[in-house]
């Protein structure tokens, strides 16, 4: 990155109309936190919680949790840090726990992420323990992935409510009112966002899984990668709906998947009316400078030509003759 770019760092993102968008950084190791700091993050948007897992064959304890939660959280105490509930299983640290469990013959639909949480309670328990007391030290947000359906999502503040009840007996200090959010990342949870909204303080769109799952095109296979489209027009109505709820029930959306840093993207997202993105952060301060080259009607007429296209390439060669615009 550019000294140029980094110089960006104390200036907000917005778009050439002075349209506030909020840029968040998506880590996966405590160390990461500094350097979402140095290129102007508004705030840790996704932290990825089971790389505590990786290189390690028994179970974090609670305080291993607790003390690379306070890394992140007291290195950036003035801004939100999202912190995702292990999400195990399938493509991320599959040996790590198996719990006897037999192997599953497609692990992508099987026992992963959110799912291994609620069927391993001591383990999601300890979790949740070490982000409530990790919470008094900063802005703290608790998201769960994969939801699939309201029965889990409402299982897991459950399980959260029994955590606080019981930090609360033991006269341990937390913090009480963590908001709770969860990942848009299963077409289930894009057709009941409406129902989902009433129960969630924010929205987290995750590409990655969401593409994955819609297009029925494994994320690391290929063979597949042909179909595996962020532009495909079925995702991109997921998402546009996502944000249309979201907006209407006044609840935050972002989007977390790799489609959020990619620059092809950033005119269509904020004129589909997103305001937050979770990205990679060493491409914060190219995203920055790249925002503040198009007005909100730009971005608002891409998105409203892109929703006539049916095809992902034509939306892809669009979304490319556009930029040049920007660029
Ligand atoms: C996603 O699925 O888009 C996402 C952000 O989560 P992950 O890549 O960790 O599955
Ligand atoms: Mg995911």
């Amino acid at each position: 990155v550019s000294k140029r770019l980094l110089s960006l760092k104390e200036i907000p993102a917005q778009t050439k109309d002075g349209v506030r968008i909020k840029l968040l950084g998506n880590i996966e190791f405590p160390e990461e936190v500094s350097q979402c700091i140095d290129r102007g993050a508004d705030g840790v948007g996704l932290y990825r919680t089971e790389f505590l897992y990786l290189n390690r064959r028994d179970e974090p304890s609670e305080e291993v949790h607790y003390e690379a939660y306070c890394r992140v959280v007291g290195a950036f105490p003035n801004s939100p840090v999202i912190i995702r509930t292990m999400d195990l299983g399938a493509d991320k640290m599959p040996s790590a726990l198996t719990f006897g469990a037999e192997p599953a013959s497609n692990p992508v639909l099987s026992l992963r992420s959110l799912r291994l949480s609620l069927k391993n309670l001591p383990l999601f328990k300890t979790q949740l323990r070490a982000i409530l007391r990790a919470a008094t030290v900063g802005d703290v947000r608790i998201m769960f992935p994969l939801v699939s359906t309201l029965m889990e999502l409402r299982q897991a503040k459950m399980i959260l409510a029994d955590v606080v009840e019981d930090l609360e007996e033991q006269g341990v200090e937390f913090k009480r009112d963590v908001p709770v959010g969860m990942m848009v990342e299963v077409p289930s949870a894009v057709m009941m966002a409406e129902e989902f909204a009433q129960e969630v303080d924010f929205f987290s769109i995750g590409t990655n899984d969401l593409i994955q799952y819609t297009l029925a095109a494994d994320r690391d296979d290929p063979n597949v990668s042909e179909l595996y489209r962020a532009a495909d027009p079925s995702i991109l109505r997921m998402i546009q709906h996502v944000i249309d709820v979201g907006n209407r029930h006044e609840i935050s959306v972002t989007v977390c998947g790799e489609m959020s840093t990619d620059p092809l993207f950033s005119p269509l997202l904020i004129g589909m009316g997103l305001r937050q993105l979770s990205v990679t952060s060493h491409m914060i301060p190219r995203l920055k400078e790249l925002i503040g080259n198009f007005t909100l009607e730009e971005a608002e007429e891409i998105a409203s030509h892109v929703r006539n296209l049916e095809l992902a390439r034509t939306v892809e060669n669009y979304l490319r003759g556009e930029m040049m615009k920007f660029a």
